[in-house]
């Protein structure tokens, strides 16, 4: 048996679709061919989400996303997962409305580069998640990881190249050669890894193409809920 997950997805639905083949993929590895995760997954109109981003009403966007947390309890979820970096801004909200254990992507991030021994980290991702604070404390206090973010233009960049392109399902090689332009600039700059902390940001780039250690949030947030979801009552699946 394994517990059911449940994804508050949809921000955007094309990382959310990573989430639920890396989800499958673990669970298929570990546990043989015909296994499957047990899942809910909502999947938000990422439109609305948004427009509360921009409107900085965050406090919308909490309630948005605590109504989705409590409707996939409802559905028999003992685990919930925000898909995206940037609505852990809401994380706690959320997780006390949902009152299950909320797996949580800068842990999970997190506890992974401290596992493997690096210190400072770049981080790439949406503005909000760079610049808000809440992403930076959390790591700090958490994991006792520092993260590093790129100059203001890069920021810029790096922000507008995950809206206008990525969760639109667009993918462009200009676009990867910037990213890894900047990751470059991180590198002289002191960082040793990078951080994708952005959901899609796996869409352009892999390991294979960064000269640093890479750290993906949605396959290290896929797998906690993964390691999550095995630690059931009752016996494991047996593989065929
Ligand atoms: N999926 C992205 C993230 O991980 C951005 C989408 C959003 O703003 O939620 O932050």
């Amino acid at each position: 048996m394994l517990r059911r997950i449940g994804l508050i997805g949809g921000m955007s639905w094309e990382s959310t679709a990573t989430y639920y083949r890396f989800i499958n993929q673990m669970v298929r590895a570990r546990h043989g061919g015909l296994a499957s995760a047990d899942l809910l997954l909502h999947s938000l109109n990422f439109r609305e989400v948004v427009d509360m981003q921009v409107a900085g009403r965050w406090d919308l966007a909490a309630e948005h996303l605590a109504e989705s947390g409590r409707a996939l309890v409802r559905g028999g979820a003992e685990c919930v997962l925000i898909c995206t970096n940037t609505m852990h801004l809401v994380a706690d909200e959320v997780e006390k409305a949902a009152g299950v254990p909320l797996i949580h992507i800068i842990d999970a991030t997190g506890n992974a580069i401290a596992a493997a021994g690096f210190k400072r980290p770049l981080l790439l991702a949406t503005r909000y998640t760079m610049e808000h604070g809440f992403y930076r404390d959390h790591m700090m206090a958490r994991c006792g990881i520092e993260p590093i973010t790129p100059e203001k233009a890069d920021r810029d960049m790096v922000h507008d190249i995950i809206f206008s392109e990525l969760c639109c399902g667009v993918v462009k090689p200009d676009s990867r050669q910037r990213y890894l332009d900047i990751i470059e600039k991180g590198r002289a700059a002191g960082a040793d890894c990078v951080i994708l902390g952005c959901t899609e940001i796996g869409l352009l780039i892999e390991q294979r193409d960064v000269s640093l250690p890479v750290f993906d949030s949605t396959w290290l947030h896929a797998e906690a809920a993964v390691n999550f979801a095995e630690q059931a009552v009752g016996k494991p699946i047996a593989a065929e």
